[in-house]
């Protein structure tokens, strides 16, 4: 351990995923002194990109929509992202144990083998009306409920589920907002989204350029072990690490997990946020990585499952993250809440989905991963709060804790997943920079008597 230290920074953000630089961009650009400290010795959180041999993976199927609040971010920032939209032009869909067209447009709503006449007429005209559907009286009602109400014919019901899934990972269609889920249809259908060539540690790697380039002091291998409020009047905020260094701040981000914020935080705070709903059911995946010398078949691309809750897409579409003529597909099985699932059973279940759309493929495999459980999100929106409005707020902790702010995937009523870390974080950089200089002139008022 390092000898015990001490320093200061007007604001001092905990995690260097995509909300903590987001929110260290916005602070410095705002004028503040920030420190971001990360407990890894890599940036990047569930947004890092690996390397295994020849192939580059993300942490599982990662695609960012295009019209989203998180592109705004991104483009305020100077941050431009490089990538592929997905070729869907022969998109399958997995019911029964065979592959079937999807119906994503009018042709393949007429020639499907998934649907009868009737559901395809059904799906057809629901797919048509909702990018004018008003979602706002759905936002406090289940998606089931929606169902009920808009798509009761089985067939359609079970082709609506799986596109929620693949637009939201959400599988929890009895408890997760229904206005939600179509909002994030919608901008799915509207915009699509794109593979980011690289992967998206691109993203990371221009993220913390732009951090760097607005003046904030970086440190990787630097986990906080807690914070403390400090200073005369509890006016500021002190942050433990592990290496017994202290750091002094006006304003703390706490970019984490929820758990990690809980863990961190006085224990009067930390009570506040566990009160939280939908924290207790946080959205998760199993995934599986699989890298290919060559594709058995070129133009089998994509299949989703319809009747079991799986996904699989070829991302190596995006430049760099396959040798010349090998393939990264990409396979996830959508978890329920409180589901789980042993390493066999889900490995099973996802080769065989491989099986159907890319047949001979195991000989051809050079690399492969298997994460049994992921968080993709860690806070489910429910229908009960409301769906995203239901999430706490940047600055939830006003009264345990004001000088304590909050981002991340789980913070915020605006954006989903990474769009979600990203919105929150502008608002944190915002605000924390908004409190530091309250808190100098009021330093400044006090020194003048
Ligand atoms: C399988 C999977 C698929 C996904 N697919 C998509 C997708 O298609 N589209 C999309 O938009 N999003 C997707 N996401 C979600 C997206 O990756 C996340 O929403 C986003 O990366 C979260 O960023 P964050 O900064 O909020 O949190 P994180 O990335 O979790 O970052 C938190 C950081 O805090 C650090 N930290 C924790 N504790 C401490 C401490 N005590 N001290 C210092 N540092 C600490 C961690 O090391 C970490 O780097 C997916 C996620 C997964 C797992």
């Amino acid at each position: 351990m390092q000898p015990s230290s001490s320093s200061t920074a007007s604001v001092a953000i905990v995690g260097g995923g995509l909300a903590g630089l987001s929110a260290a961009c916005y602070a410095a650009r705002s004028g503040a002194r920030v420190q971001l400290l990360e407990s890894s010795s890599e940036l990047g959180g569930r947004a890092r990109t690996r390397r295994d041999g020849a192939y580059t993976f993300n942490m599982g199927p990662h695609a960012l929509y295009r019209r989203s609040i998180g592109q705004r971010v991104l483009r305020e920032l100077g941050v431009r992202t490089n990538g592929v939209t997905p070729d869907l032009s022969e998109p399958n869909a997995c019911c029964g144990g065979r592959l079937h067209r999807l119906p994503v447009g009018p042709v393949s709503m007429v020639t499907t083998t998934l649907l009868n006449a009737g559901d395809k007429l059904a799906c057809g005209q629901f797919l048509a009306g909702l990018p004018k559907l008003d979602t706002t009286a759905w936002q406090t009602r289940t998606l089931d409920e929606f169902l009920d109400a808009h798509a009761p014919r089985p067939g359609v019901r079970a082709v609506l589920n799986a596109y929620v899934r693949l637009a939201t990972y959400t599988h929890a269609s009895d408890r997760v907002s229904a206005g939600f889920a179509l909002d994030q249809l919608k901008l799915a259908l509207d915009g699509g989204v794109e593979y980011l060539h690289g992967g998206w540690s691109s993203l990371i790697e221009s993220l913390s350029e732009c951090a760097a380039q607005e003046g904030v002091d970086i440190r990787r291998d630097a986990r906080v072990r807690a914070l403390v409020p400090a200073g005369p009047d509890r006016s500021q905020v002190e942050l433990l690490l592990r290496n017994g260094e202290r750091i002094e701040a006006d304003v703390a981000i706490l970019a984490t997990s929820p758990a990690e914020a809980m863990r961190l935080l006085p224990s009067e705070a930390g009570e506040l946020l566990r009160q939280t709903p939908g924290l207790e059911t946080p959205v998760r995946a199993a995934c599986l990585e699989i890298g290919l010398r060559e594709l058995p078949r070129s133009s089998a691309t994509f299949a989703l499952g319809i009747d079991r809750p799986t996904y699989a897409s070829l991302h190596s579409q995006a430049s760099g993250l396959a040798p010349q003529g090998g393939a990264n597909f990409q396979l996830a099985r959508y978890l329920k809440p409180g589901e789980s699932m042993d390493r066999s059973e889900v490995q099973l279940e996802l080769e065989n989905l491989l099986e159907l759309l890319q047949p001979g493929w195991r000989p051809l495999r050079e690399v492969e991963r298997l994460l049994v459980d992921v968080p993709v999100s860690h806070l489910l929106p429910l229908a009960e709060a409301g769906g995203l409005s239901g999430r706490p707020a940047v600055d939830e902790l006003a009264k345990a804790c004001p000088r304590v702010l909050l981002a991340g995937d789980w913070v915020g009523s605006e954006g989903w997943l990474a769009d979600g870390s990203l919105a929150s974080g502008q608002r944190a950089g915002e605000l924390a920079a908004e409190r530091t200089r309250e808190s100098h002139t009021r330093g400044r008022q006090l020194a003048h008597g």
